[in-house]
């Protein structure tokens, strides 16, 4: 059997070298390597598969929400609701706009942020929210847009972890994760469900302005060369890692179908396991399971991850430990407050590889594995 891992993004490349290699070399051979053709055509391509009026490339994920933050054009201390179980990039990019984040526990089964949390928090300073759709399910985005209408707020949606998954209304208008919100965000690190052989990032939006602000302030703050309208930041997507994207682009909807098919493995064998509650389906989304994430009950996790690696199996923690308990929050009013069930997760979860590369066997054998377990 071979060597299992958290992603095997070596086995996938393999798979697919031949266009790969063909695409980067296309791109050495006319050496555009800052904004070349390859930028715009994956970004059509994108917008073709998301739907979304504008695709603005940009860095990585992170300056992605920057970005969409600095196009609202806060005033220091406005308030930004964020959820508290999500990777530090959601809440980092407020606090360093000179924003405040406001941070809203989640929902302990499906582990997203719930619009009810997010009313609760609301105040005359709240100028926007951002719904993480964290491990591959989006956040109920319909009551989330009414009460963002309600109240006059921005939604930006962190979509680093969903690209492809699908939410339907209840009309059953369907939109893609990142296409919902005034502002969608993702990312192409490698491990997401779209990876670059590197970092890269996109931003979503159905409004022109923003998106000719977005397009300038990620170049610069410039649309003609050397003519600088504002002060921006310099995040473009790598001309490399556009052409390498839009290959993989057309593989996206199979990636995601071989991971569906991995998770449906797990849910169905490990469901009956007493020690472990299985990913739990929030309402009209589809899931692109960027991560499979179980939750421990009444088990040492430590030691339950230590028999999974004496079996050459990995697991990771996504997340351990809460935004309101990072140290780089220390200033703000959430950090040390109680917020129990981000923190009962960060104390109980944990991820099982998935990927597109899985092999039926190593499946077989990682349930298997757990199942010999004894608490
Ligand atoms: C990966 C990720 C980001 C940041 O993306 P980068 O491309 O690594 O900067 C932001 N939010 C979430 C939820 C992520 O998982």
């Amino acid at each position: 059997m071979k060597e299992i891992r958290m992603v095997d993004l070596h086995t996938q490349y393999l798979r697919l070298k031949e266009e790969i290699d063909a695409a980067i070399q296309e791109v050495i051979d006319t050496s555009a390597f800052i904004n070349g053709p390859a930028v715009r055509t994956f970004a059509a391509h994108l917008a073709e598969y998301t739907g979304a009026a504008h695709v603005i490339p940009c860095g990585n994920g992170t300056d992605a929400l920057q970005a969409a933050l600095a196009s609202l054009h806060p005033d220091p201390g406005d308030e930004v609701i964020v959820p508290d179980f999500t990777f530090i990039a959601t809440v980092e990019t407020v606090a360093l706009l000179g924003l405040t984040p406001v941070v809203a526990d989640v929902d302990p089964d499906t582990f997203l942020l719930q619009p009810a949390a997010v009313e609760q928090l609301i105040t005359p300073r709240t100028r926007a929210v951002i719904p993480v759709h964290l491990f591959g399910q989006t956040v109920d985005m319909e009551p989330l847009m009414q009460l963002a209408g309600k109240h006059g707020l921005y939604v930006i949606e962190d979509a680093a972890q969903a690209l492809g998954t699908r939410y339907t209304f209840s009309d059953g208008t369907e939109k893609m994760a990142g296409t919902i919100g005034h502002i969608g965000c993702t990312s192409f690190f490698p491990s997401k469900n779209l990876g670059a052989f590197g970092d890269g990032g996109a931003i979503f939006t159905d409004d022109e302005e923003r998106a000719l602000f977005l397009r300038s302030y990620v170049n610069h703050g410039t649309q003609k060369k050397y003519y600088h309208e504002r002060v921006g930041v310099n995040s473009r997507l790598d001309t490399l890692q556009a052409a390498i994207l839009d290959v993989k682009l057309r593989h996206l909807d199979a990636f995601i179908a071989a991971r569906q098919a991995v998770a449906a493995r797990y849910d169905e064998d490990l469901g009956s396991v007493p020690f472990l509650q299985t990913p739990a389906r929030a309402p009209r989304t589809t899931h692109s399971f960027h991560q499979y994430t179980l939750v421990t009950k009444g088990i040492d996790r430590a030691r339950f991850m230590e028999h999974l690696r004496e079996g050459g199996i990995p697991s990771m923690i996504y997340y351990p430990l809460p935004m309101h308990r990072q140290e780089a929050f220390s200033r703000f009013s959430f950090h040390g407050k109680e917020l129990p069930v981000t923190q009962k997760l960060c104390n109980t979860v944990v991820s099982l590889p998935v990927h597109t590369e899985m092999e039926r066997e190593q499946t077989d054998y990682i349930i298997s594995r757990i199942k010999t377990f004894r608490p």
